[in-house]
């Protein structure tokens, strides 16, 4: 999510919420699996491993390309959605591709430590995004309204992906 403002920052063209989708596709994707009562295995192969985020990411750059002739863009929206997977890669353990190792730090697998961690992510994404306002928009309220908004979309997203998957058991 804080890489979807910092990249909305970089690059106004492209529409924060289209970004803050991307920043959670593979979250998604692992949403849709499970409602389509399909349980891969093992788990996030078909949303977090290799080729699955590959995939992902050309789809989102591909979605974006079609409102948009914008190919640095596009490399940017990809690189959203890949960011995601280096985050669950960092944070937690993801597969690789079918067959292959499972890999990750498991840094951190609590979600109140897995919250605080996005929320200094958002932090920086935010100034980023902050930086590239002409400066006497810096401080007006929209700007932190905005902040607050990404929080509370994180925290939403957050429960209903984990209740989502407490009602579906997968
Ligand atoms: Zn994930």
């Amino acid at each position: 999510m804080g890489f979807a403002l910092g990249a909305h920052g970089i690059r106004r063209a492209i529409p924060l919420w289209f970004l803050v989708i991307a920043s959670q596709l593979p979250d998604w994707a692992d949403a849709a699996f499970c409602f389509a009562g399909i349980r891969p295995s093992p788990q996030g192969i078909l949303s977090h491993s290799i080729p699955a985020v590959a995939l992902l990411a050309l789809g989102a750059a591909v979605a974006y390309s079609v409102a948009h002739r914008d190919p640095a863009g596009m490399l940017i929206v990809a690189a959203v959605v890949i960011s995601h997977a280096l985050g669950d890669y960092f944070t937690g353990i993801k597969p690789t591709w079918a067959g292959g190792p499972m890999i990750g730090l498991q840094f951190y697998r609590r979600p109140v430590i897995d919250f605080v961690i996005e929320a200094g992510v958002i932090l920086g994404g935010w100034w980023i995004y902050r930086r590239s306002l002409p400066e006497s928009r810096r401080t007006t309220e929209p700007v932190f309204t905005l902040l607050g908004a990404l929080i509370v979309i994180q925290i939403g997203a957050d429960i209903f992906l984990s209740l989502a998957k407490g009602i579906r058991k997968c």
